[in-house]
């Protein structure tokens, strides 16, 4: 498989609107989760790329980019949002490869990544300063402008939708971006770069570089004319990208994940919940940062919750991406042994059900079979470390007091969700619950691009997606003008 439908060379990096190898001239191989097999060579990004693109993000900042009115940024935002939309089936197929999911899942992706193009396309001239009453003889006010050079790091898991809502809000504001893709899932990133580039983005405005965390990724995070960075991956990676962040003393935006619940109360409506309990833990193999992999049950409805979760993950078919059934493969075999490692810890757990792993699954593929456990204490560690895999663990609870407590007892505070017909409770716990995002009978899995995302403690801090990241990709300037 290649970029060939859109005329790129997978093993190019993309700087300054020009496609070519790496300063090095190495390359890495990326793998196909399906079947283990190689899918093409990529480029491995170094220091000397990583300043490469940053000096063409400068430049772009200095011409044509740079002066562009926020209506005509809108515009070209508008038309890559147009054309991701033509290429929806390449786009799918790629991400699908890639990363492993399923074609249904990847082709969900696109459409999500041209919404975030055409939200932040109608964004691009409505976000504005305000005037401040100040003293007599003085006009104020306040005018929003770019970062300047943003840093994105990005995961596999979900490319195109991490790249809309990072990348899209950088442009949107003005900034340049320098988009480093994970080094087992970079496809779309480079098939972004081109379609963008085809709807007219001035060169250097959008800089990709393919290669490892440890090499174009530390690189970038160091390079002191990155005026801004957003990372979305693991804790460990987040606390180093923090650490190196602060030499330059640039903004962090972090997303790093969680361990979210959704409480199931008494009054709640089971059978609507049911679809939202298990997708939720289940879509991407569960390699999703906002995924619910703690369902936290009152005990007059536990065995309902059980029995019904038992016989959706019973259905449940993992397989080959392309075969575009429940589940995929996990991205790497890295990601399948981390995985099987919890699934050890959970020996002495009761397992209400497993899918299933297609018997024409290939050897070399990542594959799980997905697993509900229950009844497992909330200090379990499968009850407190992010798993990355499509696992769920169901807790019961007694008292709504108890059940906020649960829900609040890990170190993350990303998403959750309350089951229940009671309004009150509902605002009750939309105010206690420790998460960037409550859902009231019903699970979003991180929302659509219109709402706030992000999350606390060990999730990061910072909110993407909506209006809300338009604010932190850009920089308030205050002009005090006394005129007398
Ligand atoms: P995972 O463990 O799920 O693969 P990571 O947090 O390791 O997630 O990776 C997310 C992104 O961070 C990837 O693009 C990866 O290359 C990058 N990355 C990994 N290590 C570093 C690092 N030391 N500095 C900057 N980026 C890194």
């Amino acid at each position: 498989m290649s970029l060939r439908p859109l005329g790129i060379d997978p093993s190019h990096c993309f700087i300054g609107g020009v496609w070519a190898p790496g300063e090095s001239g190495e390359t890495l191989d990326l793998r196909n989760p399906s079947d283990g097999s190689t899918l093409c060579a990529i480029a491995r990004g170094t220091e000397a790329d990583i300043d490469r693109a940053v000096a063409a993000g400068e430049q772009a900042l200095e011409g044509e980019w740079g002066r562009l009115a926020n209506f005509e940024r809108g515009r070209i935002l508008h038309r890559i949002g147009q054309k991701v939309l033509e290429h929806v089936e390449t786009l799918a197929e790629l991400e699908a490869l890639d990363v492993g999911k399923p074609l249904k899942q990847a082709r969900a992706d696109v459409i999500a990544l041209a919404r975030y193009m055409e939200f932040y396309a109608g964004a691009a001239d409505k976000i504005h300063g305000t005037t401040i009453p100040f003293l007599d003889g003085y006009t104020v006010y306040t005018m929003r402008e770019p970062h300047g050079v943003t840093g994105h790091i990005i995961p596999w898991n979900y490319p195109m939708q991490i790249i809309g809502r990072s990348v899209g809000a950088a442009l949107t504001m003005g900034n340049a971006a320098v988009l480093k893709p994970a080094e087992e899932a970079c496809l779309t990133a480079l098939a972004f770069a081109g379609i963008a580039h085809e709807a007219g983005l001035p060169a250097g405005a959008l800089n990709v570089v393919p290669g490892l965390g440890a090499e174009a990724g530390a690189a970038l995070t160091a390079h002191p004319g990155v005026r801004h960075i957003s990372f979305t991956g693991s804790v460990g990676v987040g606390k180093l990208i923090q650490s190196a962040a602060a030499q330059n003393v640039v903004p962090v935006t972090l997303e790093l994940g969680g361990k979210s619940p959704q409480l199931v109360f008494e009054d709640a409506d089971v059978a609507a919940a049911l679809p939202f309990l298990t997708n939720a833990g289940i879509q991407n193999a569960g390699q999703t940062c906002s995924a619910s992999s703690r369902i936290l049950v009152h005990r007059s409805r536990y065995d309902e919750v059980v029995s019904g979760m038992a016989a959706r993950y019973a259905a449940l078919r993992a397989g080959p991406a392309m075969d575009d059934l429940d589940v995929g493969p996990l991205v790497s075999a890295r990601q399948k042994q981390i995985v099987e490692g919890f699934l050890a810890q959970g020996a002495d757990l009761e397992v209400a059900a497993c899918g299933q792993v297609v018997e024409s699954a290939p050897e070399g593929g990542a594959y799980v079979a997905p697993t509900l456990f229950t009844g497992v204490s909330p200090d379990h560690r499968l009850a407190q470390d992010e798993i990355f895999g499509p696992v769920q663990v169901v807790i019961p609870f007694d008292t709504e007091e108890e059940a906020v407590s649960i829900a609040n007892g890990t170190a993350y505070g990303l998403v959750a969700s309350v089951w229940s017909d009671s309004g009150a409770r509902q605002m009750r716990l939309a105010k206690r619950l420790r998460a960037g995002q409550v859902f009231l009978n019903n699970y979003g899995a991180g929302g659509g691009v219109e709402l706030p995302f992000g999350g606390s403690g060990l999730s990061g801090h910072g909110r993407e997606k909506g209006f809300e990241a338009l604010y932190g990709f850009s920089t308030l300037k205050t002009v005090a003008a006394l005129h007398g």
